[in-house]
């Protein structure tokens, strides 16, 4: 939570904030995401303006995941942008009659407090990749054994599983019949 009070209600004056955080939890999705606790380095840049406050900067941090093919640890810098416009309640019921046709959401200011949380936490997941790869080219598992293709150079299967042919067989006679 930041406290913008002394800023609140004098346009044009500004203060810029940098700090290190340990990432609360959350912050990715299923398959990559920052780790709890690891650090996010954050800058803030906090600017009174006539409507309230403009909340600006930017989030970095190592995001952790799988590759998706291959399923190895896949390690991600993430460095993101934020801005978000926190309206004085006094200017917030205007705006959002305003922006009702456009669909924008108003965030409203509460207490002088600002939660930088959601507004991280949505630059973060944004900015995380949505198939995480270990390489662009990364060959995977091999689907008949499961080996990692990658350590195998040639590696393949000439002969087709006995069970296979079986089944393979059985699908013909259904055919024929
Ligand atoms: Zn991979
Ligand atoms: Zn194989």
């Amino acid at each position: 939570m930041l406290d913008v009070h002394e800023l609140s209600r004098r346009p044009g004056s500004m203060r810029e904030v940098s700090l290190d955080l340990p990432a609360p939890e959350g912050f990715g999705t299923v398959i990559i995401g920052i780790p709890q606790d690891s650090e996010l380095e954050i800058d803030v840049r906090l600017e009174s303006v006539v409507e309230g406050v403009l909340v600006s900067g930017s989030v970095a941090g190592e995001a952790v995941g799988e590759c998706g093919r291959c399923l190895d640890e896949v390690v991600y810098d993430i460095d993101n942008t934020f801005q978000e416009l926190f309206y004085f309640p006094e200017r917030a019921k205007a705006a959002k009659e305003e922006a009702e046709e456009d669909e924008v959401e108003i965030v409203e200011l509460v207490d002088d407090e600002i939660d930088l949380e959601p507004l991280l936490r949505d630059s973060v997941v944004f900015a995380l990749p949505f198939q995480p790869l270990c390489s662009p080219d990364c060959p995977g598992l091999c689907s008949e054994c499961g080996v990692h293709l990658a350590d195998e150079e040639g590696h393949s299967h000439e002969v087709l599983d006995p069970r296979w042919s079986t089944l393979q067989s059985m699908f013909n006679e259904t055919k024929e019949s």
